[in-house]
């Protein structure tokens, strides 16, 4: 065997061992690592037994040995490429379809027969016969139309995974870097080498890509032990983009529409492909029905915008933000969040935050947040400002007498006589247990007492039917003015009203009492 022969078996045979080493150590730690091992034990496979087949080849002395040799070859060879692809396909994130699979899997099936087959028909090698010149194992062949296919088909798809791979180099992490060069590397080595051969750059005769395929290895393994191939891989940021829950819009700096996410389209089914380009004025038109709210030219900004949405009301919340998406170009990004379940909620302990549970009025937070304020004002303004205290008379014994529910029954009852008689927009809440507060802005303290006698008689006369029969009730009130000076508070005149209150009750209840200055008593 000539010192040629010998050098290029050993490189073979090591590519076969490195591959083999690859497929074996990775499908022992498969558990370690993510499922995207499985594609590459095959991978690595295939090329092992490429590889070994080749060596045999070289060894062969007889066309019989030869061709058996080639055969063991091509199961392994044409579908090392498109398993290559896959792998990349896999790394990267891309949704690998079943009919992608088929494609991809079944013409190398293909090559693989029609190498089998081939003194039948002669559509792979028209001619494949033994060097005449240069003897075993060195071969004399002319191409069928399948090789064609084959060839192209083994070159375009260690091309597509070679720029596949490239495309993402900008946008990985420094940390992965290796992880990309050796998988550019493991590409472009073997489709190179594919690409001088077919130039005939090579020596003549024999196939020199397995020779140079141990090169690939050594860089998975680096990629394995470097930086942890299969164990952490990047996740490509179209899919990150793609699987943020809220709404994301990029606009360049004309504001027309140049990128949207998954989101988005989520909440706005019309959104398709056929919107890029357009101006977001237009687009926002067509999605909502109206125009867009706000200034896109006051970037930053964060703004709520309630929209009708397939017959259903939403909130959505709205951030705008600047962008610069290149060295020249400043857009804006927008950020649209559904926040209708959240606006409800908010709403909701809104509510219970600021009325009574039973009586649904406001409760002693939320009057004392109404009432300082127009307190405040008809102070600044000098005018008139009464409070009335009122507390429902022997309120224990109808709970003693028919039970708490019909108690809860009569403050209701209460308050809508209340509602009904002072019209909505008077300020009145639940001060206490069966207390009530008004506060009444102009009011001097006769017209508040004229007012608190008119609710007086009104609860009296309205009885309240229940299962348990017509209950009654009656209520004092406790009535103060505010004085025209700087000393007075709403606490001040509060207490005030409750002084009267107080009398009212002493003086045998169902009465009205306005608090007297002058006397400092009632
Ligand atoms: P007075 O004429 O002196 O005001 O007598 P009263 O019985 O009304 O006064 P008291 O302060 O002794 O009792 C008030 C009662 O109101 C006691 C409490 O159980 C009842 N009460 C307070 N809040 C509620 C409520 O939400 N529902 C019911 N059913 N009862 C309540
Ligand atoms: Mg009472
Ligand atoms: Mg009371």
């Amino acid at each position: 065997m000539s010192s040629h022969l010998t050098s290029y078996v050993t490189l073979v045979c090591t590519s076969g061992v490195f591959n083999l080493y690859l497929a074996l150590s990775t499908f022992l730690k498969r558990r370690h690592y993510t499922g995207i091992v499985n594609i590459f034990v095959l991978y690595t496979t295939s090329i092992a037994v490429y590889c070994f087949a080749s060596a045999f080849s070289l060894l062969s002395k007889t066309i019989l040995q030869i061709k058996l040799w080639t055969i063991v070859q091509y199961t392994g060879m044409p579908i090392s490429a498109p398993l290559g692809l896959l792998f990349i396909l896999q790394y990267l994130g891309f949704n690998i379809t079943r009919r992608m699979y088929l494609l991809l899997l079944g013409i190398p099936c293909i090559s693989f027969i029609m190498v089998a087959t081939n003194d039948l028909h002669h559509f792979f090698y028209k001619v494949y016969e033994i060097d005449p010149t240069l003897g075993a194992p060195y071969l004399h062949t002319e191409i069928g139309i399948w090789y064609a296919v084959h060839g192209i088909f083994t070159f375009a798809c260690m091309l597509i995974a070679f720029l596949l791979v490239a495309s993402r180099w900008r946008e990985t992490a420094k940390a992965y870097r290796p992880q990309l060069i050796s998988l550019l590397y493991g590409q472009f080595i073997p489709m190179f080498t594919a690409f001088i051969y077919l130039m005939g750059l090579t020596p003549k005769g024999i196939d020199p890509v397995p020779m140079v395929l141990w090169l690939s290895s050594i860089l998975y393994l680096w990629a394995i032990r470097s930086s942890r191939m299969f164990s952490l891989m990047p996740v490509a940021k179209e899919v990150i983009f793609n699987s943020i829950g809220d709404g994301v819009i990029v606009l360049d700096k004309s504001n027309r529409l140049i990128e949207f996410n998954q989101a988005i389209r989520d909440m706005f089914p019309e959104l398709d492909a056929s919107v890029f380009g357009s101006g977001f004025h237009e687009v926002w038109f067509r999605l909502s029905g109206g125009a867009f709210p706000f200034q896109l030219e006051a970037v930053p900004f964060t703004r709520e915008v309630q929209l009708m949405v397939q017959d259903a009301a939403r909130t959505y919340q709205i951030r705008a933000l600047p962008l610069q998406y290149n060295a020249a170009g400043k857009g804006v990004l927008i950020i649209v969040s559904d926040i209708t379940e959240l606006k409800i909620l908010q709403i909701q302990l809104e509510h219970q935050a600021y009325y009574d549970e039973l009586t649904q009025i406001y409760n002693r937070r939320a009057f004392f947040q109404q009432c300082n304020r127009e307190f405040a004002e008809a102070q600044n303004a000098h005018s008139a400002f009464t409070v009335i205290l009122m507390d429902v008379d022997y309120f224990k014994r109808v709970n003693d007498t028919y039970g708490h529910h019909i108690g809860d029954q009569l403050l209701m009852h209460v308050v809508k006589v209340f509602q009904t008689e002072l019209g909505e927009g008077a300020l009145f809440a639940r001060y206490g247990g069966e207390e009530f507060v008004f506060a009444l802005s102009g009011y001097t303290p006769s017209e508040g007492e004229a007012l608190a006698d008119h609710l007086r008689i009104s609860i009296e006369e309205r009885q309240l039917l229940t299962a348990e029969g017509a209950v009654s009730v009656t209520v004092s009130c406790g009535v103060a003015g505010a004085a025209q000076c700087a000393g007075e508070t709403l606490d001040g005149l509060l207490n005030k009203a409750d002084k009267a209150l107080y009398a009212a009750k002493k003086e045998g209840r169902n009465r009205v009492r306005v608090y007297k200055e002058e006397a400092n008593a009632v």
